[in-house]
């Protein structure tokens, strides 16, 4: 038989039958009887399996002693309509060739229906299950989204540096970048670490956000985003935080508040409607097999307003709610996940904007308000999530940005390129960050960050 090169097995949907084809991929599953065998074999490009049906007279039995679940095979045989329910199409096999054979001993996923958290402890093979071949094939498709969302809008693609000598929220948790021994660190006069020897010749971290070397740009280019990885030490292994997360951060020169909440509203409409035409099938199957009300939630989300409404009128609906809280509320505190979902979930039964929040509890570079109290923060609640994008008006004038550095015990010397856009050239200007793993368990309706990005950095975990 001749060997035609390798079609993708998405694509094999879609071809004319009575043809000979050429599949490559892995075994999910063998089943048959003594004339017949069936194989169940996926490759990736979809998260349907293709049948291919072995007639057992024609190739032997001792044959296909090795393909078993999770072997890889080269599969070359005749395309034809299928006579059984569950696929439109089969493959006759013709030849079977196994690349690579997978113990049916030990291979850790022989079985289907293994828990969420026994394939975090095989996460190096779990990309090879229906469940996480979907949320990468989804994850991927946002990530494309994204920048094409952002090219349209005449947004241009950042690279901000990951190494960086600056805490851009004043007090987030850092992991340190050094090259001096740990053991044996120089010291100072005064007994203290001397990072004038380390490699950058002062103390440096792993950024917890582009955002202020976003400014710079935004505020010569107009409108851009950055979308990369992001670092933070925070110890709290909770479901919806990650040492190390991807975030995408717009930052727009002329923007005030609302227009900043227009753009987050249309951007996270657009990424959800996108899924939903453009992920079908993935979205189906974690609907059937997690989540029954996911696409509902989706659909919803996409046909319906934002609310919008402060901070402060957001904790009396809270006090006045009469739930109880874990962490009690008063004004001036920072909400938890349980509020923020109570407000959207139970209140008002859609999506939130908060803004205008006390300052002591926001970053120090977000536009002071005239009370005196309250700064022109945005955070936008999301069902099942609470926080999905967290942003502001910045400030933009030099003397009570420098009132609110000094205010906050900053150090100076490391932020004076920052408050340079202030002093050259300054303008209104707003940007948020969006996590982009918070807006996958979204999409997905998965409910543990571990389970949408595909190597989890989490306290005491970077195994694989
Ligand atoms: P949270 O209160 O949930 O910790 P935050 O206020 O620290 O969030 P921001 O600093 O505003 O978050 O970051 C912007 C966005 O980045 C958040 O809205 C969220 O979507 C995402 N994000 C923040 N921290 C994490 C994390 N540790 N893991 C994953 N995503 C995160
Ligand atoms: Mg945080």
């Amino acid at each position: 038989m001749e060997t035609p090169g390798r079609i993708k097995i998405i694509e094999l949907f879609k071809s004319a039958t009575g043809v000979v084809v050429t599949v490559k991929g892995w075994v999910r599953s063998k089943r048959g009887n003594k004339q017949i065998a069936f194989i169940a074999l996926n490759d990736g490009s979809t998260i349907h399996n293709i049948q291919v049906v072995v007639d057992l007279n024609k190739i032997p039995e001792e044959q296909l002693k090795t393909v078993t679940t999770g072997a890889c095979l080269r599969v070359t045989g005749t395309l034809v309509e299928s006579l059984g329910s569950g696929q439109p199409v089969e493959i006759q096999a013709g030849e079977i060739e196994v690349y690579g054979t997978a113990d049916a001993d030990t291979y850790p996923l022989q079985k289907k229906g293994h828990t969420l958290e026994f394939l975090r402890d095989v996460a190096h093979l779990r990309p090879r299950t229906n469940t996480f071949g979907a949320i990468l094939r989804i994850r991927h498709a946002m990530a494309f989204a994204i920048h094409h969302y952002f090219n349209e809008q005449g947004f241009y693609y950042i690279h901000t540096p990951l190494i960086t000598a600056s805490d851009a929220e004043g007090a987030g948790a850092m992991f340190h970048v050094t090259t001096l021994d740990i053991n044996h660190p120089p010291k100072n006069e005064q007994g203290a670490i001397d990072y004038t020897q380390d490699f950058f010749g002062r103390e440096t971290s792993l950024t917890v956000s582009g955002q202020l070397e976003g400014e710079l740009c935004a505020m010569a280019l107009g409108q851009i985003y950055t979308f990369g990885p992001t670092f933070r030490a925070e110890n709290s292994n909770t479901p919806r935080h990650l040492a190390e997360f991807w975030m995408i951060e717009p930052e727009m020169a002329f923007y005030n508040i609302s227009d900043n909440m227009d753009l987050a509203e249309d951007f996270i409409k657009y990424l959800v409607r996108y899924a939903l035409e453009h992920c079908a099938d993935d979205l189906k199957f974690l609907n059937d097999m997690y989540d029954k009300e996911l696409l509902e939630r989706l659909q919803g989300v996409c046909n319906t307003g934002f609310e919008r409404l402060s901070y402060t009128e957001g904790v009396d609906i809270l006090l006045k709610s009469g739930q109880k809280f874990e962490f009690p509320v008063s004004w001036g505190v920072d909400l938890q996940s349980e509020h923020e979902r109570y407000l959207v979930e139970k209140h008002f039964k859609r999506p939130v904007i908060l803004t205008d929040y006390p300052k002591q509890i926001k970053a120090f570079y977000m536009k002071q308000n005239d009370d005196g109290k309250t700064v022109r923060a945005m955070d936008v609640l999301f069902p099942k999530i609470g926080e999905i994008i967290g942003g502001s008006q910045r400030e933009e004038d030099y003397n009570k940005l420098l009132a609110r550095i000094n205010e906050d015990k900053m150090e100076i010397d490391s932020l004076w390129w920052y408050l340079d856009t202030r002093r050259f050239g300054s303008a209104e200007h707003s940007g948020f960050g969006l996590g982009f793993e918070r807006l996958l368990l979204f999409v997905t309706g998965m409910t543990n960050i571990r389970d949408v990005i595909p190597f989890p950095r989490t306290p005491k975990n970077a195994s694989f």
